[in-house]
């Protein structure tokens, strides 16, 4: 039994600390007191697993199910990418190595514009995606999906952002692509956040749990 008001530690299996920002950004916003976040840096290192799902969650899964067997800890993890409507929602889980080449944004932007280039202004509709998923160390299983909806760009435009989101015209940013928008504008209104959000109650309950 640990004593009450000591906070909950949950995992965010993720190396990106931006991730467990946005998480902790999420749970202050909504009021979630007595967790507290630890990243994978905070625990004995262990080998990541092969992300072999052929879905988001399925991806997702996998990730929190590791951390939570790994540590003993509740593991939050999330999978994400980019949907082509023309493209039959690809690349999707593909979309970190759409090139094929692990993380390499320029070349992913550049075989995707490369990809489009025929696709008429109608048809060019995309969504970031994102699935995030709690597992606890005794099988508890949740997951939570958010969508960000726009259009592909034709060029790259903006700065700022990451991956995909100089080529990504959100639909509730007119004018603008997702590179152009600051930190705070993009948190609000991204894919990840929204399902952060929609998986925040089950994080939540793990503080009202018996421990
Ligand atoms: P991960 O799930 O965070 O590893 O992201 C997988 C890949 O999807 C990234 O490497 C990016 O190419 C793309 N992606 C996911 N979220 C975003 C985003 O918010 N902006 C731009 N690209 C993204």
């Amino acid at each position: 039994m640990v004593a009450p008001g000591t906070p909950v530690k949950v995992l965010v299996a993720s190396g990106n600390a931006k991730k467990l920002k946005e998480l902790e950004t999420v749970l202050t916003e909504l009021g979630v007191d007595g967790v507290e976040l630890v990243s994978l840096k905070d625990v004995p290192a262990y080998e990541e697993p092969v992300e072999n799902g052929l879905t988001f969650a399925e991806n997702a899964l996998i990730k929190a199910r590791e951390g939570a067997k790994r540590t003993g800890l509740p593991c939050v993890a999330d999978d994400s990418g980019l949907a082509v409507d023309a493209l039959n929602g690809m690349p999707g889980i593909l979309s970190a190595r759409w090139s094929g080449r692990h993380g390499d944004d320029q070349a992913n932007n550049d075989l995707l514009l490369a990809q489009t280039s025929d696709i008429d202004e109608e048809h060019r509709g995309a969504a970031f995606v994102s699935c995030c998923a709690l597992v606890t160390p005794d099988g508890r299983e949740f997951t939570a999906e958010g969508r960000w909806e726009g259009a592909l760009l034709r060029e790259p435009r903006g700065e700022g952002g990451f991956g995909y989101d100089p080529l990504f015209a959100p639909a509730d940013a007119p004018g603008r692509s997702a590179a152009e928008l600051t930190p705070e504008e993009k948190n609000s209104r991204s894919h990840r956040g929204k399902a952060l959000r929609a998986l925040a109650p089950r994080i939540a309950e793990l503080t009202a749990a018996p421990r």
